[in-house]
């Protein structure tokens, strides 16, 4: 049994309500008080997911007596809020993209390690069953030496989740900094390298207002030379997920491998045969995850991806976004910049 953390939420977020408040109680970790800038709001929420507390400040969330806080408001808040926790000694536990720039995810990644707490970034992937499947095949040579990788992560938008992703730019908003940073840490996790630059293309297809791109394909270059895409999309709603990484020996081919489910299927291709292979245990991802960070606050471990992979996740998206708005290659601010901060 992992660590009971308690937890106090910032945000009365969908994430929380559906994945995050589900996955703490199965592992026995509790939720005590969730901060919402709306009191009808925060209480409601509050009501409905059973949170013994509502606050309506920041410094009130920080003086509940708790382990650890969850970032999961809109993306122009993770900063202030994710320094302040760790600033209060709180272990930090904050949603994607960490922060709207790399400077203030440098921030984050600072004070976490001033006040000595652990900092991780919610990228749930690492907990798929068929993510985690495929990155220890590749780190044992199941490929062979990796070519190429391509991430079909073009999916539609829930209804519920038609607000600001579709039209606050300044929160956050478009398809890059939602889906193409999580495409840019499961490059990072399964290949075990750095992406080094990128070129990409947008466009709006409608259901973003004007000036936001809903879909993007991003082409990524990385250590060695392995080549990647991504194809995010709020805009598609029949193609299904998929994660393929070709190597000179085999390929590795996932289906719905880009959700929130422990789903999919993975099969290696290998000189004209097809074979199934075994992804497991299927456990939530959120599970997994919380698992790892009550781990790492215990000193077992470190968070599934840690702050610095937050700004590593950052910097190639914020790289995609340059690339579609100059037309030209964009270099990936390397990680060195935040492992060296003091
Ligand atoms: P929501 O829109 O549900 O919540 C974000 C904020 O919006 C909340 O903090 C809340 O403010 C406010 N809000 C919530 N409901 C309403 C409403 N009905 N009307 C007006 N304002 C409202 O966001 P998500 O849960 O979709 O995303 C939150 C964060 O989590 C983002 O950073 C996102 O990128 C990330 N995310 C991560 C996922 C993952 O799997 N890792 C999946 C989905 C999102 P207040 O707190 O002040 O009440």
């Amino acid at each position: 049994m992992s660590r009971p953390l308690r937890w106090v939420l910032v945000g009365a977020s969908d994430i929380a309500a559906t994945r995050m408040i589900p996955a703490m109680r199965a592992l026995g970790q509790e939720p005590v008080a969730v901060l919402s800038s709306s009191v009808d709001r925060g209480k409601t929420f509050a009501e409905k997911h059973d949170v013994p507390a509502v606050v309506a400040t920041l410094d009130d969330a920080l003086s509940v007596p708790a382990d650890a806080v969850y970032v999961s408001t809109t993306n122009e808040l993770h900063r202030d809020q994710a320094v302040a926790a760790a600033a209060a000694g709180r272990h930090v536990l904050c949603e994607k993209p960490l922060a709207m720039t790399l400077e203030d995810a440098a921030d984050v990644v600072r004070a976490a390690r001033t006040a000595d707490v652990v900092l991780g970034t919610n990228h749930h992937l690492r907990g798929s069953p068929v993510i985690r499947t495929i990155q220890r095949l590749v780190a044992a040579g199941a490929v062979g030496r990796p070519l190429a990788v391509r991430i079909h992560h073009a999916v539609e938008l829930p209804q519920r989740l038609r607000g600001w992703r579709l039209d606050r730019p300044d929160a956050g908003g478009g398809v890059v900094l939602d889906i193409t940073v999580h495409d840019a840490d499961v490059l990072r996790f399964v290949l075990g390298r750095e992406v080094r630059d990128a070129t990409a293309t947008a466009v709006n297809q409608g259901l973003a207002a004007p000036g936001l791109y809903d879909a993007a394909m991003a082409v990524l270059r990385m250590d060695d030379d392995v080549l990647a895409y991504a194809h995010d999309a709020f805009t598609v709603p029949h193609a299904g997920t998929a994660l393929e990484v070709h190597g000179t020996e085999a390929s590795l081919v996932a289906t719905e491998a880009m959700t929130q489910e422990p789903d999919g299927d993975v099969v290696l291709r290998r000189r004209g045969t097809v074979s199934p292979v075994q992804a497991g245990p299927r456990e939530d991802l959120y599970v997994t995850g919380l698992r790892a960070f009550a781990d790492a606050t215990e000193g077992r471990g470190r968070p599934l991806a840690t702050g610095v992979d937050g700004f590593a996740s950052l910097a190639i998206a914020l790289a995609v976004r340059d690339a579609l708005h100059t037309g030209t290659r964009i270099p990936v601010t390397p990680t060195i910049a935040v492992e060296n901060a003091a």
